[in-house]
């Protein structure tokens, strides 16, 4: 989650929403990025997407068996729904995001989609720096 923080301020730095993920596999990072939504104008690029991306081509797979994402805040449903199709085996993110959030903040939506991949979830990792960033982007803004 160290890591991911660092991507997150990477953002923070660019003037972007500071959300920042990585992919480890046996313990090695296989890739880590950030949001580059408003880098790039593109709204599908979140962080759990831009480094599921990464990790399929330095993989040459687009199933990420084995892998886990660590995410600074709760994935949305889009990235939710990329996330099972990658099979990603393990979730660990910081803050929940109780107005996008799949997981515990829109009540597991995705539990109600049968043949789905599920992948483990773990929340409140270094919770409070997570929030602390996106509080610090829209402080900013204002
Ligand atoms: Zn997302």
């Amino acid at each position: 989650m160290e890591y991911a923080i660092k991507e997150a301020q990477i953002a923070l730095s660019k003037n972007e929403i500071p959300v920042g993920a990585v992919i480890v596999k046996n313990n090695n990072i296989i890739a880590s990025s950030h949001n580059r939504r408003y880098i790039e104008n593109d709204p599908t690029l979140h962080a759990e997407i831009c480094v599921i991306r990464q990790s399929c081509y330095i993989l040459s797979n687009s199933r990420l068996d084995d892998c886990d994402l660590y995410v600074t805040i709760e994935p949305c449903i889009m990235c939710a729904s990329v996330i099972s199709s990658a099979r990603i085996k393990r979730v660990y993110y910081g803050a929940s995001q109780p107005k996008y959030g799949a997981y515990e903040s829109s009540g597991y939506i995705l539990n109600e989609i049968k043949h789905y991949h599920k992948p483990e979830i773990y929340s409140n990792i270094s919770e409070d720096q997570c929030s602390e960033l996106i509080k610090q982007y829209f402080k900013l803004k204002r």
